[in-house]
């Protein structure tokens, strides 16, 4: 049985979200809202709640999870040595979409490292996520609150669809803003590198500690132990384009076409249905997977998606897009 409960994240009701704290105390499974995108949570420490994780999600087991944390003093429970950079990003961007891998202490259990010698830590930003954290009184565990491969969750609504008898309890605490996950920063080696984009850009972390690494994990083979895998797939086709209006091209007869697209009233497409994704690449990284979702629900049988920008949250769109798509990107 799956309990969901309602938190309001500007006034959190502290009795009823006690109940979730339970939940991963007694060693469950919680899925819960954060900033970036729902996490799927279990206390940090239980070797065996975390191996649920995996169970749940059907995901690979040398998938590692990033530990969420409530202050950033917390850190020390799980690095063996903290360089100045990691307090210096922390002390910038914590709360927020940053992920920050540092070399590991023992006592963490393998599943959450995927046996690795580094680990993950990021504190979140989103109130009910931090609330939660502090009430466990433990660190929590958490991958994206999706089954493995399909888009990340940026709704309870998502959580119910695929969690749904699962996992013990979903939190529903309304949209998740940023709607990617979390940047991943790599601390262990001798020069920051960046395995996976997100909302905190390599410019804005260059700006605290100077200079960071991002190659790009596309082109070459993937960093980041997950990063292999299909991710963020809907059931539909996905087809990037840079000229979004162009997609009649593209289009095939009996084929239900979709269209997202930043302006797209401007654009005024014919497509079967068309997605508008407000001005600009937040917004569009915003919406992308509530979209992507959506857009199997809408019966779409490809969907044709505008390349965002080459720089800012783009470069992570794009990294999401790019995931979606299998690689279709059509340039002009
Ligand atoms: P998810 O939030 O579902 O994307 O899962 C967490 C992600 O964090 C993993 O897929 C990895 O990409 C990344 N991650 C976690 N731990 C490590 C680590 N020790 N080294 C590198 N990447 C990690
Ligand atoms: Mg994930």
């Amino acid at each position: 049985m799956t309990k969901i409960i309602k938190i309001d994240p500007l006034n959190i009701d502290m009795d009823l979200l006690s109940q979730a704290a339970d939940v991963i105390k007694h060693g469950g499974l919680v899925a819960f809202p954060t900033e970036t995108v729902y996490g799927l949570g279990a206390d940090t420490f239980n070797a065996e709640a975390v191996a649920n994780i995996f169970r749940a999600k059907g995901r690979p087991m040398d998938n590692p999870l990033i530990s969420h944390i409530a202050d950033i003093s917390e850190i020390e429970r799980f690095a063996r040595e903290i360089p100045d950079s990691a307090i210096k990003l922390a002390n910038e961007f914590w709360g927020g979409p940053l992920t920050i891998i540092l070399k590991k202490k023992n006592g963490i259990p393998d599943a959450v490292t995927a046996g690795l010698d580094t680990v993950a830590v990021r504190l979140p930003s989103h109130s009910v996520a931090n609330a939660l954290i502090k009430l466990s009184g433990t660190p929590i565990a958490a991958p994206s609150a999706n089954l493995s491969g399909s888009p990340s969750p940026t709704t309870a609504q998502h959580c119910i669809a695929d969690l749904t008898g699962r996992v013990d309890m979903i939190i529903d605490g309304g949209n998740s803003m940023i709607g990617i996950e979390s940047t991943v920063v790599d601390l262990s080696g001798e020069v920051p590198v960046v395995l996976r984009p997100g909302g905190i850009t390599p410019e804005d972390m260059r700006s605290v500690i100077g200079e960071v690494i991002y190659s790009g994990e596309i082109e070459g083979a993937p960093r980041c132990p997950g990063m292999k895998y299909t991710h963020y797939s809907p059931e539909a086709q996905v087809i990037v384009l840079e000229d979004i209006a162009s997609f009649e091209k593209y289009r095939e007869n009996g084929k239900k076409t979709c269209v997202i697209a930043k302006n797209a009233p401007k654009l005024n497409p014919s497509a079967d249905i068309v997605y508008d994704v407000g001005a600009d690449d937040r917004e569009y990284a915003a919406r992308l997977f509530y979209l992507l979702r959506k857009a199997d629900e809408d019966g779409a049988d490809v969907v044709f998606a505008e390349l965002p920008e080459n720089h800012g949250i783009g470069i992570a769109l794009y990294n999401r897009l790019y995931k979606s798509a299998g690689g279709r990107v059509i340039l002009k």
